[in-house]
């Protein structure tokens, strides 16, 4: 999951805006970060880290223009190497930026596409290069020396039809304007919205997740939906057109852990959402003929649903398990090597609220189990009488293959595991999932009439081009990928200092 966001206007320090945007949704990624600007060229920075780490005072000056885009990357393929930091660019036939949110899942028929029929090679492993070369050889085709919308319109319909996957589009087309685009099933998000500047004109952003554009002063905030497009050109209004839509199957997981509890995603809140996660939960728990003494969350994202269970079962809510802020995500740390030694740096437990008592851990969910085993291990070593763990969504049991880091079934806990085997491994009393009809039930009564996708829940991937091959390929590629990474990592420490 990445996230990006793009402003075009009069603002002459678009960079600062896209830099505030980029650090919002910094939750979405944490491996590289980008920004390109544009004002008759194109002007790029970009670098593996925090956004705060990558960007001085020198890089700003640079990023004049007022048109800019910046993306934040977490990736689920390729290392964590600065040629996949996005933004990307051409300049051959146009000059064009663009960044992405989500993942390609006909890479390798795309690379071979591009490579026999359109003479272009792929540089890096990222799969918004096969996008943009992709947009860039159908433009090409027809757009003339100076692309039009309609040529625009037209290229981004076969972007769509050959590109398979999940995508949300952010990109910049030198002397035309600000382009977004969503994939056919809208999996992943992509919202717009208007802000007047001091100068009486009208701005226009675009963003992963709306906070980024109401924290900048943009309102009439709207969803771009599946397969639209919309072209931005300074001082006109927008041009938007349903390009190629199948049916709309934004991702369930936005609202279990990525997105921001103060974002709306596609209409529903996401606080909204993960409180009915916990009434849910409650209700599952209640059958459980379990004992509790007190609830405890897994900081962050789980605590709104925690705390709406704990008084759904009238038990005492306790922030038991401490944070260290200063710490990234670990479930968006490339490498496991990383992720395991982190989770112990990040949490710490509080003695007084485990010491003798029967508690009841919530999480978001349990991916690889390896976060999940450590906090329990934290809970009996604080002194907990018995240990449940709960988890706000169902057992992940099939790899995600549209942008989400949960990337082999054997790496995954609940790859044909039961529940009790599932407890037995995290050293567990009991765990207790939510079920997938719950899940659902819960993203409708906050509003949606949606049918989300839940591929990495129950296996029905919306796009039609997911076969048990398409599985298979996708997960060795990723395995050797981590291969690869393990061996440049083995080669780093043989370096000499
Ligand atoms: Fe989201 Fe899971 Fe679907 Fe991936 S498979 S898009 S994480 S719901």
């Amino acid at each position: 999951m990445c996230g990006f966001y793009g402003a075009i206007g009069s603002n002459p320090n678009v960079c600062h805006e896209v830099y505030e945007a980029l650090v919002c949704l910094q939750h979405r990624g944490q491996d590289s970060a980008g920004i390109v600007s544009y004002d008759h060229r194109f002007h790029l920075k970009k670098g593996n880290g925090l956004v705060r780490d990558i960007f001085r005072a020198k890089n700003m000056e640079r990023l004049t223009g007022t048109w800019g885009i910046g993306q934040v990357r977490y990736p689920t393929f390729g290392g964590a190497t600065t040629e996949d930091a996005q933004p990307f660019q051409v300049h051959y036939p146009y000059g064009i930026a663009m960044a992405h949110n989500g993942n390609v899942t006909n890479a390798e028929i795309l690379t071979e596409w591009l490579r026999c029929e359109k003479r272009t090679i792929m540089n890096s492993s990222c799969d918004i290069e096969l996008i943009l070369a992709t947009f860039a050889a159908e433009l090409g085709e027809i757009g003339g020396v100076d692309p039009d919308p309609e040529s625009v319109f037209k290229a981004i319909e076969k972007v769509l039809q050959r590109v398979k996957g999940a995508y949300s589009v952010i990109s910049l087309v030198a002397q035309l304007g600000m382009v977004a685009f969503r994939d056919p099933h809208g999996i992943r998000p992509l919202l717009m919205g208007k802000r007047i500047a001091a100068d009486g004109t009208v701005e226009w952003a675009c963003a992963s997740e709306n906070i980024a554009l109401e924290i900048l002063g943009y309102s009439d905030i709207e969803n771009i939906g599946p397969g639209e497009a919309v072209i931005f050109r300074p001082g006109e209004d927008p041009l938007r057109r349903k390009v190629l839509s199948i049916r709309h199957n934004p991702c369930i997981f936005e609202h279990v852990y990525f997105a921001r509890p103060d974002s709306i995603i596609d209409n529903v809140s996401v606080y909204e959402a993960r409180r009915n996660f916990g009434i849910q939960l409650a209700k599952k728990w209640e059958k459980s003929g379990f004992h509790a003494d007190v609830v405890i969350p897994v900081p962050d994202s789980a605590c709104t649903s925690a705390s709406t269970m704990a008084r759904e079962l009238g038990i005492e809510y306790r922030e038991g398990l401490v944070k260290n802020r200063y710490i990234g995500r670990t479930f968006i740390m490339p490498g496991q090597g990383e992720r395991t030694s982190s989770v112990r740096r990040k949490l710490n437990a509080i003695e007084s609220e485990f010491k003798g008592k029967d508690v009841l851990l919530v999480d978001d969910s349990i991916v690889r189990g390896n976060t999940s085993r450590q906090i329990v291990e934290l809970a009996r070593a604080a002194g907990a009488k018995k240990v449940y763990f709960a988890s706000c969504s169902p057992p992940v049991r099939h790899p995600c293959v549209y942008g989400v880091d949960m990337s082999t079934r054997a790496e995954l806990i609940a790859n044909e595991t039961s529940e009790a085997e599932i407890a037995q491994k995290l050293g567990a009393d009991a765990v207790i999932y939510q079920e997938i009809s719950d899940l659902r039930l819960a993203v409708a009564n906050s509003g949606s009439d949606l049918h989300y996708c839940a591929a990495c829940f129950d296996g029905n991937y919306p796009t039609a081009d997911v076969s048990a091959e398409t599985l298979s390929n996708i997960e060795e590629a990723r395995l050797q990928d981590q291969r690869q990474r393990l061996s440049t990592e083995a080669d780093k420490v043989g370096e000499p200092g």
